[in-house]
């Protein structure tokens, strides 16, 4: 038997709360001892918390005592973590696709760092937030990743020379190069390849005499759901090698960007078997339908992407392959049925269900009262 993810703290809270309906329960004992790891992993690295994969202000505000930066994608972001206590100087503005007067808002709250990817948003920045840090991102090609990024961030690295140069030109401050390897990614060498094509990015500017000084090498470390990951340590140790290979004794300054990987195995959502059914009486196929689905914080079920550890009460009785899917009336919300999940043969309906490694991506992904279902509900404890 694997050993479950729910610690004993949100087991006791559930035993002693038993709060009604689907909710995420995420412990903030966890939170820290990632970003100790993310810490120790890369010790010369600043930490930007990637808000989007849980913006929880008990969250926001552990990270923010702990010493982390924020990495954010909208002005609601940026109030979020100023409010968790965060000062402008550890906030970044990440999105590379801001409204002008968003970018005004944001440097009107002291936010100095943008994200860009063309001239068109260097344009915007050089107008409503004149003299800031721009740092330009490039593509990648996000092999190796569960939850891949594609095209629609980041420009090819010659681009990025343009991009950069023209920051200049309108009096910003071209600041570095940054990448993201796509989310979940277990192949260590993603970084590899990225940090190759960042130091195409400095050398050819430097040529010009444009020195950029940092390299933002984004979020991807992974969670652990039903297969092991690289710890954050083994992490660590490539990337450092990889910053060696590339930039030899003049790394630049770096920053991480972990969301997933700071929050996913912190949280665990309580769920309820809802009906237990099968389409034809010759099925071997059963269905499990439970209290919540796509639209209540499983989106990233999409495609069968990520795949969750379920946690049953009557764990180590025979399986049999389920399809599984939620409780609304869409017929897109089906969590696992290409690749059927195993669950005891002995479930029933009423039974408790317990979805680990759901501490990043999900209440952020829940509708608001879609076929009535109120959004998932959470605690932090
Ligand atoms: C979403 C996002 C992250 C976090 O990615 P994870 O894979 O969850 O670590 C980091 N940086 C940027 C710019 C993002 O958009």
């Amino acid at each position: 038997m694997e050993k479950p993810m729910a610690t004993q703290r949100i087991l006791d809270f559930l035993a002693t709360r038993r709060p009604e309906g689907p909710c995420l329960v995420v412990d903030l004992d966890v939170v820290r001892e990632n970003y100790v790891a993310f810490e120790r992993a890369l010790p010369d690295s600043k930490i930007f918390y990637a808000v989007k994969a849980n913006p929880a202000p008990e969250i926001l505000r552990l990270l923010t005592a702990l010493g982390s930066s924020f990495d954010t994608a909208s002005v609601t972001e940026i109030e979020m973590a100023l409010d968790a206590g965060a000062t402008p100087d550890r906030i970044s503005f990440g999105n590379t696709i801001k409204k002008e007067r968003d970018i005004a808002r944001a440097y009107e709250l002291g936010i100095r760092l943008y994200a860009v990817d063309c001239v068109e948003e260097v344009e915007k920045i050089a107008r409503a937030a004149p003299g800031s840090r721009v740092f330009c991102r490039v593509l990648t090609d996000g092999a190796g990743a569960e939850w891949p990024l594609s095209r629609k961030f980041g420009c090819v690295p010659a681009m990025a020379v343009d991009v950069l140069r023209r920051a200049k030109a309108l009096g910003l401050d071209p600041h570095g190069v940054s990448f993201h390897v796509g989310s979940q990614q277990t192949d260590l060498s993603a970084w590899d390849r990225a940090l190759n094509d960042a130091r195409t990015v400095f050398e050819a500017l430097a040529e010009e005499g444009i020195v950029l000084k940092m390299v933002n090498m984004g979020g991807g470390f992974p969670t652990r759901y039903l297969r092991d990951v690289p710890q954050a340590q083994a992490y660590g140790q490539a990337i450092f090698s990889s910053l060696r290979k590339h930039f030899g004794n003049r790394i630049p300054e770096t920053i991480i960007e972990p969301g997933r990987g700071m929050v996913g195995n912190a949280g665990v959502i309580k769920s309820e078997v809802v009906l237990i059914s099968r389409k034809a009486d010759s099925d071997d196929v059963r269905w499990v339908y439970l209290d919540i689905g796509k639209f209540g914080g499983l989106a990233e079920t999409m495609d069968e992407a990520i795949r969750y550890p379920l946690v049953t009460p009557r764990d180590g009785d025979e399986t049999a392959p389920c399809v599984l899917a939620g409780p609304t009336c869409d017929s897109a919300d089906v969590l696992y049925e290409k690749t059927p999940y195993p669950l005891p043969v002995s479930l029933t309906i009423g039974d408790e269900v317990l979805i680990e490694g759901t501490g990043a991506y999900t209440t952020t992904y829940a509708s608001v009262a879609f076929n009535g279902f109120e959004p998932l509900r959470s605690y932090v404890i």
